[in-house]
């Protein structure tokens, strides 16, 4: 058998197996194995792509294997649970800068045709957009950077001016292919700015869906280096992580009631401010909150972002046992986009056992959450905050949430009155209904447990 064959025989099963993997993604029962059997695929994909050039040698081969297992099981080892979505946004800038570097390697190979040109082009275009664009929201995601939407004067024009320079220098490159073309350099230079242009705008509460985004530009500029190289396997995988991130931006778009167009540019406007907030603040003891959960016949958890920095999902399902062993009817809202990556909350419920079937929708609890007795807000923030409702000025205003101000009672677990990832303040804790159990929300769910004895 030619090696070409043997390389085109792996890469039909390497795509079956990367099908097969996200088919069981779907579902996290499946998920794990949906994971393996993926990685099981790109091992053979690489390894039959690297072989089948003829240009490096089994022992680089094996070299790079044991060298890329060792940082990626230590990366994975290392990195904090709650550092996980910082971690997809860097494999995502690296996927596009990986491609980027594939596309212009091309323009070593000799003389190009036009369509290699082009493919070369987006490579390095849509390749340097991602890097640059997941940097940024890597340092949003970790906090090293404001989450908030950056804007200034005269942007409109500085991404007007950009955008058509890529255009112009684009069309002068693929006239004159060349590695040390002068117009490939101003192309990358701009595709990279163009990158942390496009993000630095974007509001914390919009995030979700550019993360997604930038997960299916990563697979678009896989897909076009693979088309400069020739390499099947690599517009296959491309294609599928292009598709399966515009599925999920899409999916995001509609969990925050947004247009893509309107994600992507409302932020080059003014900064909305929203309504002064007016109110008492009601602090809560944990031996209050026993009392009245003591009494409680429907209670609703309702987790965020702050329930995965406190690891709190262990307490959280063990104070839900004792409810219901008390009598209550207890039940968990899930907000699409609470957390920091796409179910993350279900991923942290699921890791604690706590039963499907006591899982919620937001969709299935805001018709009934008046019949809710108390609803508990474990460190969530942004996806219950109710001026995205009702404040037309507010930034966030036409994102759903849960309506967890319409429940009797809502205690809100959480360390201080910071606002959430969008910065915008929360009138939630000043509503007449609320109480604020103000401390690590680990902590005051095991001293709530504690009173129960
Ligand atoms: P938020 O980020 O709005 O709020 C989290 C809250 O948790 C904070 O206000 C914080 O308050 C509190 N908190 C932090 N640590 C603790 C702790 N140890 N104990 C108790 N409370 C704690 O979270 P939400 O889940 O409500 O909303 C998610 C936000 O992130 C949305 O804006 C969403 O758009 C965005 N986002 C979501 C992504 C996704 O895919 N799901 C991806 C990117 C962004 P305090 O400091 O006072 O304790």
């Amino acid at each position: 058998m030619n090696i070409e064959l043997i390389a085109n025989l792996s890469y039909i099963v390497a795509a079956v197996l990367f099908i097969f993997g996200l088919k069981m993604l779907g579902n996290p029962a499946t998920a794990r194995r949906g994971n393996r059997l993926s990685a099981f695929g790109m091992l053979i994909a690489v390894v039959a792509g690297l072989n089948s050039q003829g240009i490096v040698s089994y022992e680089y081969i094996a070299g790079g294997i044991i060298a890329g297992t060792i940082i990626g099981a230590l990366a994975a080892r290392l990195v904090m649970m709650t550092a996980m979505p910082e971690m997809v946004a860097l494999f995502n800038g690296s996927g596009g800068v990986a491609s980027l570097l594939v596309g212009w390697g091309t323009l070593y190979g000799g003389d190009i045709s036009m369509f290699t040109a082009i493919t070369v082009l987006l490579a390095v275009l849509i390749g340097g957009v991602t890097f640059t664009g997941s940097l940024i929201a890597y340092g949003k995601l970790s906090e090293t950077i404001r989450s908030a939407a950056l804007v200034f004067t005269g942007q409109r024009i500085v991404n007007s001016l950009v955008l058509a320079g890529l255009i112009g220098s684009g069309v002068m490159f693929t006239l004159a292919p060349a590695a040390d073309s002068q117009w490939l350099y101003i192309v990358l230079a701009l595709a990279l700015l163009l990158g942390i242009m496009a993000v630095i705008p974007i509001g914390g509460a919009d995030m979700p869906v550019v993360i997604s985004l930038l997960n299916s530009y990563s697979g678009i500029a896989a897909c076009a280096a693979g088309f400069a190289i020739g390499n099947n396997i690599l517009i296959v995988a491309g294609s599928l992580v292009g598709a399966a991130g515009i599925i999920l931006t899409n999916i995001m778009c509609k969990a925050m009631n947004r247009s893509l167009v309107n994600v992507l540019f409302s932020g080059f406007g003014a900064v909305k401010q929203g309504k002064a907030i007016e109110g008492e603040v009601k602090p809560l003891s944990v031996e209050d909150a026993y009392y009245i959960l003591e009494a409680a016949s429907n209670v609703c958890f309702v987790p965020g972002y702050g329930m995965a920095v406190a690891q709190a999902q262990h307490v959280v399902k063990e104070l839900g046992q004792i409810l219901e062993a008390n009598g209550a009817e207890v039940s968990f809202a899930i907000h699409p986009v609470a957390g920091r990556m796409p179910g993350h909350m279900n991923v942290l419920l699921a890791e604690a056992d706590v039963p499907y079937e006591q899982l919620v929708e937001m969709d299935d609890i805001n018709p009934r959450i008046e019949n809710v007795d108390v609803a508990i807000v474990i460190g969530a923030n942004d996806v219950v905050n109710p001026s995205a409702r009702e404040d037309q000025d507010s930034p966030i205003y036409g994102m759903p949430i849960i309506n967890v101000d319409h429940a009797r009672t809502v205690f809100v677990l959480k360390r201080s009155m910071a606002s959430g990832f969008s910065g915008v303040d929360n009138p939630l804790f000043f509503g007449e209904n609320t109480r604020m159990l103000f401390g690590d929300a680990k902590e005051s769910i095991s001293g709530v447990i504690g009173e129960f004895g």
